[in-house]
């Protein structure tokens, strides 16, 4: 293996750490405690084990965490008014609803019923146009994690060729943007791209967010490039035991970390960045919400 690999974990950590002592200096300084809210609707297990580890770590940082769980069959206009009353309550500083939620109930109309300021996911189309305009946004949090490793690792990204794999509005869009105002060279791949492999090779910076198990190999990889792999993939794993399973990213790691300069491992690379880019933005919305220098 020749590619240092990113420690997502440790990292996360570390911004943790200064969303406390931003917490903190608030309290001490103003009197202000950040809230954010995180919404789940019906019983979906994956989603029952986020939004308890998003409580879990919004209390170790001293926000205040407020749970909303909400029956599966609930009618839409009750999650409506539950989203209204947030929006209003001054004590909630960010607002999260959990996704996947239950057929009847739209994604997008949810999310266009969130209050911008108060959208830590950054998934309202307004936080979606101020980054596209290069204005001050709500930024979805795992391209944010994502830049953040990147800056860590690779220090400027001016003039980097950047190619990231998938054109979600969560991840690939936004991060597209964000490398684009660090002024990489971006291009954006999908799965209509051509000749994708020699499109990865040409990238200082090679993104995977697709969801497709070790799609990525090392021969899709410029030596010395810094990979980054978002994709948090369940495999069978029949190597440990009958029925069992492993999380793989969407990056082949073992024929990629021959290649790269740097890479994440899937898990504790990009994972991990995404709650505590989540406890930063809500920070950062209560710094805003109360006319207050940002953090850094
Ligand atoms: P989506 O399914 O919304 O988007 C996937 C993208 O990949 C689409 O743009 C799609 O292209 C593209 N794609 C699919 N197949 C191919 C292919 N064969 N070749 C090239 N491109 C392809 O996924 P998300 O963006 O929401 O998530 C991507 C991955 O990241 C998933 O594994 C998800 O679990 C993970 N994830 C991880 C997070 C974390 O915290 N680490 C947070 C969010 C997501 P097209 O548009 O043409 O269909």
């Amino acid at each position: 293996m020749t590619a240092t690999i990113i420690d997502g974990k440790a990292f996360a950590a570390t911004v943790r750490e200064k969303v406390a002592a931003g917490v903190a200096t608030l309290k001490a300084d103003h009197g202000i405690t950040p809230g954010l809210a995180v919404v789940l609707v019906g019983e979906d297990p994956a989603s029952q084990v986020y939004v308890r580890n998003k409580g879990t770590q919004t209390i170790e940082v001293g926000m205040n965490s407020f749970e909303h769980k909400l029956p599966a069959d609930v009618p839409e206009a009750e999650l409506y008014a539950l989203i209204d009353r947030l929006n209003a309550d001054p004590a909630v500083h960010g607002i999260l609803v959990q996704f996947p939620v239950p057929d009847h109930l739209s994604e997008t109309d949810i999310v266009a019923r969130i209050d911008p300021a108060k959208d830590v996911d950054g998934l309202h189309v307004v936080n979606a146009g101020l980054l596209a305009s290069g204005q001050k946004a709500m930024v979805s949090c795992t391209p944010l994690g994502c830049l953040m490793l990147l800056r860590d690792q690779l220090g400027s990204l001016s003039g980097l060729n950047a190619v990231v794999v998938g054109r979600s509005n969560l991840v690939g869009k936004p991060l597209a943007q964000l490398l684009l105002r660090d002024s990489c060279t971006v291009t954006i791949a999908h799965s209509r791209t051509k000749d994708l492999p020699e499109v990865c090779r040409g990238a200082d910076i090679l993104i995977a967010a697709v969801g497709r198990p070790q799609m990525v190999k090392g021969d899709w990889v410029k030596p010395g490039a810094a990979v980054i792999d978002v994709g948090i993939n369940r495999i069978d794993a029949p190597e440990r035991g009958e029925g069992k399973t492993r999380l793989v990213g969407d990056v082949d790691f073992a024929s990629a970390s021959e290649v790269a300069g740097a890479i994440t491992p899937v898990p504790g690379g990009v994972g991990p960045m995404t709650i505590a880019c989540l406890l930063a933005n809500t920070l950062t919305a209560c710094c805003r919400a109360n006319d207050l220098p940002e953090p850094d």
